[in-house]
């Protein structure tokens, strides 16, 4: 992590300085009920980046104690985009490796006065618990005598209970102001089969309980979180003490990562993926870790971007085009420069001589020479994209329309003499003449012209498909969601947000490989897809365009 100031960074520093820790433990704790996004980038910069810094570890530990929720799937997916940002973890773990210690610290609870079985309603539960103006009511079952609060739990474990029929809660305080510490629930009832422990629990902690116990078993120093558990912390401290844990972590909240024009929870990612809007949790579309990887996006811009965000409480959204930038910064000295028409428009050189083919030299990349060169062919039948040809251009259109002329780049000038047009009017061709004077590097400053475009020769280009992305969901569109009461976020999800288009790139493209990157001279940096690419047809998914509006 940067050596910029944040303020976790102050805290751990003089916790190790004053004696109060001679070590730092953090873990990175996602729930396995979905994909990685980049709201959670955030979270493992901060965990694995803090403890690099002093010489400490980090676990990455499933928090599975939904087992509803959970599959095997994301469990996979997790691990694979932790590393894939170059995290190494010290220990994997899960929640569930400690039900039985759980429960043994319920049961300490329990025989401490700390815990009662209550046989109200999650509804009624909800009733009871009064308001931010209004203490908490008492549930009837609050005074159970120990030896019948032990015997009800055992008899929960042991599955007697159908779901929702009883819970345990803590007995704090029902006139607290802290809504949180009016006697929550920490275990539930939950015929369900877990990924991991399949049908040996019937009861579930809840994630205020088993997150601080699980925490002090692996001996984390500092449980790094986002806001929203603020209001939890008292509760964390409060498990941690009465649970008599070994060892005290601290829990410290930091402000959640938003980006704008981006949706990121789990949840909607979920609707997203179920209701078949994207082609998957790893669509290029998605701010998922995978689906920002099979766009193009590289570990390194990720998190040089995370890291740009800042650590703080506050958690305003950040604009996409930070992220964009750090891309770019990053495939600027790496991605080969490379020639791709989108939307081929056939030209006919007339004067340049049939059946001949000349290898024209071009930079892979003239920001890093060491990268070396390239040969193009070039010859009397090229593409240019359709979009460079105007027949009647408005005034300050420097592309081809007829007896202009421009640069081809890497190549020579060529003007424009003839349009050719089908029955139906389109314009299917174009005859050019070329002059043999201009080829470029050789010095040629006879007169200048103001246009310079990409091309590929039309015999040995090959096939390719190029698709471009826009924004799945707008905030100005959800924005007006909000008001409307009948719509969601998914009735604003944006149509037009994946364009594919059918065009040619330079021959010496054919051994490119899924995920390497390239920038397409005038396009921008794109992604070689591994999904769609086949033997027959490379396909790109565009990363982002060159211009950038984005200043740091
Ligand atoms: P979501 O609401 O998107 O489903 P979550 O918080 O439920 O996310 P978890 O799997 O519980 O997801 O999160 C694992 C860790 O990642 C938590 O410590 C959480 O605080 C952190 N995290 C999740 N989203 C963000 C975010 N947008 N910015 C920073 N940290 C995040
Ligand atoms: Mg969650």
């Amino acid at each position: 992590m940067e050596e910029n100031s944040n303020f976790i960074r102050s805290i751990i520093k003089e916790d190790l300085e004053s004696g109060k820790r001679d070590t730092v433990v953090t873990r990175f704790p996602p729930e396995p009920n979905g994909y990685l996004h980049i709201g959670h980038a955030k979270s493992i910069v901060i965990n694995f980046g803090i403890a690099d810094e002093f010489n400490g570890q980090t676990n990455l530990r499933f928090d599975d104690t939904n087992p509803l929720k959970e599959d095997q799937e994301y469990v996979d997916s997790i691990k694979n985009d932790v590393a894939w940002l170059g995290y190494e973890w010290e220990n994997l773990r899960y929640a569930s490796d400690y039900f039985e210690e759980m429960y043994k610290r319920a049961v300490l609870l329990i025989k401490k006065g700390k815990a009662y079985v209550d046989d109200l309603s999650i509804e009624e539960i909800r009733e009871y618990r009064g308001t931010l103006t209004e203490p908490g009511k008492d549930s009837p079952y609050r005074n159970r005598a120990v030896e019948e609060n032990l015997d009800l739990f055992d008899r929960m474990r042991k599955g007697e209970f159908q779901n929702g029929e009883k819970v345990l809660r803590a007995k704090i305080d029902m006139s607290s102001g802290n809504i949180n510490m009016r006697d929550p629930v920490i275990y539930r009832v939950s015929h369900a089969t877990h990924h991991n422990t399949g049908d040996t629990w019937c009861i579930y902690p809840m994630y205020a309980f088993a997150h601080p116990i699980e925490d002090a078993i692996e001996g984390v120093t500092h449980s790094l979180c986002t806001t929203e558990f603020e209001e939890q912390r008292p509760l964390y401290n409060w498990v941690v003490e009465e649970c008599e844990m070994p060892s005290k972590p601290q829990q410290i909240e930091f402000g959640r990562l938003n980006i704008e024009n981006t949706v990121m929870s789990k949840r909607k990612l979920k609707q997203l993926v179920e209701e078949g809007y994207v082609d998957g949790w790893d669509d290029p579309r998605m701010p998922t870790i995978s689906g920002l990887r099979r766009k193009g996006y590289t570990p390194e811009a990720i998190r040089e971007f995370v890291q740009a965000t800042g650590v703080s409480k506050g958690s305003g959204a950040v604009d996409e085009a930070m992220l964009e930038h750090f891309v770019r910064e990053d495939l600027k000295l790496k991605a080969p420069r490379t020639m791709g028409v989108l939307d081929p428009l056939k030209v006919v050189i007339t004067n340049y001589p049939e059946g001949q083919v000349e290898m024209l030299d071009a930079e892979i990349n003239p920001e890093n020479p060491e990268m070396g060169t390239r040969q193009i062919p070039f010859s009397r039948e090229i593409y240019v994209e359709r979009e460079d040809f105007m027949e009647n251009p408005p005034k300050k259109y420097f592309r081809l329309f007829p007896g202009n002329e421009v640069r081809l780049k890497h190549a020579y000038f060529i003007k424009c003499e003839e349009v050719i047009k089908d029955e139906n009017g389109e314009v299917v061709e174009l005859r050019c003449t070329y002059d043999p004077e201009t080829k470029s590097g050789t010095g040629f400053t006879g007169r200048k012209v103001k246009g310079t475009l990409h091309w590929v020769e039309a015999t040995q280009a090959l096939p390719a498909e190029f698709r471009l992305y826009e924004p799945l969901i707008r905030d100005e569109d959800l924005k007006a969601a909000d008001e409307s009461e009948d719509k969601t976020f998914i009735d604003f999800v944006n149509e037009d947000s994946l364009t594919i288009q059918q065009g040619f790139i330079e021959p010496n493209m054919k051994d490119a490989k899924p995920q390497d990157k390239f920038q397409f001279f005038r396009h921008g940096y794109f992604n070689v897809d591994p999904k769609h690419t086949t033997h027959e047809k490379l396909v790109f998914n565009r990363i982002v365009s060159l211009k950038s509006s984005f200043k740091l």
